[in-house]
């Protein structure tokens, strides 16, 4: 059994467990009893795995960067999870939560989103199987995330603003979690990330996890070695860095490299450098870190990019770093947007900006000509374009050369 997968009580090492209030009990105990028999049955595999060939279009590219491998002397592939239908990693877990949803007889999906990317992603599934969908969602991302709003509306979702607290993600987990609290019974919520709690975090690395199932037989068939010397991803709450993680956790020859937001620096007020700045504390049904005050006053996360805004991150990777099996990366606003130019303008792939931070992590890492290095970009930059646009002047700003040395 590996030292980083959850223990039969819902924790990684300090971190986890399902902390939740009573009324939910019974919901969460059903599904912590029900939720691996169901996954690891052979009909459940047959139905996720046709979905994610057919519909998700899976398996997604493993491509050698040629002009990046010789910019950072290594030999980089990228994992394209910006080619999957919906444009993220995302799809992977809502598919598979929509099977086991089904599969428990529940009739109605709720889930929270951020940036309007899991929103999506769930009124997708939910279209696809014909079940209902109410989505919540900060009221201040509504207006900022306009365009994801549009789309669940016509995928059928209902979208609720939430007007409490900053309006953003957090709250809008908390809602989820509100009127999941008042609908036990018939409602599944499908959640976004390695967050909520246990077996939440657990369920989402598994459905996640097809990311390094396939990067083991890809990597095999193009160097004849199942195994990269790095992976790097980025981390919100954490899934798409637990899926391309997750078959190699034990493999102690990887080393894991994961970028986390630093917003305007992770020393400063303005970040999201959670795993930097956080300290251990309860947030939406788990113990993780979590960036508080000391009276345990949610203090609200700052970036560039609405998909890493969330003030915790996934008891897995609290875990995994505490025992330093990763090394953390703090990637400001200003490093990402020049690792998505810098992408676009050499490979031709417009990253999302959320994953344009582990592209940035890149220069920060000394390789040798050798070293296999995996990298996964999470999602695709069309959502981003604008925020691109809007701060060309970083990267221009960077290649003049009085700011030769800003780099810290
Ligand atoms: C949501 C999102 C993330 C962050 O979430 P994780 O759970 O940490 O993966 C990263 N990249 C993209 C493209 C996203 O949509």
């Amino acid at each position: 059994m590996s030292k980083y997968q959850v223990d039969e009580k819902g924790f990684y090492g300090e971190f986890g467990g399902a902390y939740v209030p009573e009324i939910l009990y019974k919901c969460v105990k059903d599904l912590q009893e029900a939720y691996l028999p169901i996954i690891e049955s052979q009909e459940f595999k047959d139905e996720y795995h046709a979905l994610l060939k057919d519909y998700v279009g899976r398996p997604s590219p493993l491509y050698y960067a040629r002009r990046m491998s010789e910019k950072y002397g290594c030999q980089l592939y990228l994992k394209r999870e910006d080619l999957n239908h919906t444009g993220a990693h995302k799809i992977n877990n809502t598919v598979g939560q929509i099977l086991l949803a089904k599969k428990m007889g529940k009739t109605r999906i709720i889930a929270e989103t951020g940036a309007g990317q899991h929103g999506v992603a769930t009124a997708t599934v939910c279209a696809l199987m014909g079940m209902k969908c109410e989505v919540f969602m900060g009221a201040t991302d509504v207006e900022r995330q306009h365009t994801n709003v549009e789309r669940m509306k016509m995928l059928g979702a209902e979208v609720h603003p939430v007007r409490t607290g900053n309006m953003t993600l957090s709250d809008a987990c908390s809602e989820a979690i509100r009127d999941w609290c008042c609908h036990p019974a018939d409602t599944f919520y499908i959640v976004g990330s390695t967050m909520g709690p246990h077996p939440y975090p657990d369920l989402v690395a598994r459905m996640q996890s097809v990311i390094s199932e396939e990067i083991k037989w890809q990597l095999e068939e193009k160097i004849g070695r199942d195994y990269p010397d790095y992976l790097v991803a980025c981390i919100g709450g954490g899934s798409n860095a637990a899926g391309t993680i997750y078959h190699y956790m034990d493999d102690e020859r990887v080393k894991i490299v994961l970028a986390e937001a630093g917003g305007h620096g992770w020393d400063t007020d303005y970040t999201a450098a959670t795993i930097h700045r956080g300290t251990v504390g309860i947030l939406h049904g788990a113990k993780m870190l979590v960036m508080q005050n000391e009276d345990g006053q949610i203090q609200e996360a700052f970036t560039i990019s609405a998909g890493l805004d969330y003030p915790g991150v996934g008891p897995m990777h609290c875990n995994m770093a505490q025992k330093g099996r990763t090394q953390v990366l703090s990637i400001n606003d200003d490093e990402a947007i020049r690792g998505g130019y810098e992408l676009t303008r050499m490979e031709g792939i417009i990253p999302a900006i959320e994953s344009a931070h582990a592209i940035a992590a890149l220069s920060k890492l000394t390789f040798k000509k050798d070293d296999v290095v995996v990298l996964t970009v999470s999602g695709r930059g069309d959502k981003d374009i604008e925020t691109y646009l809007k701060n060309k002047e970083m990267v221009e700003k960077a290649n003049s050369p009085e700011s030769a040395n800003s780099n810290g």
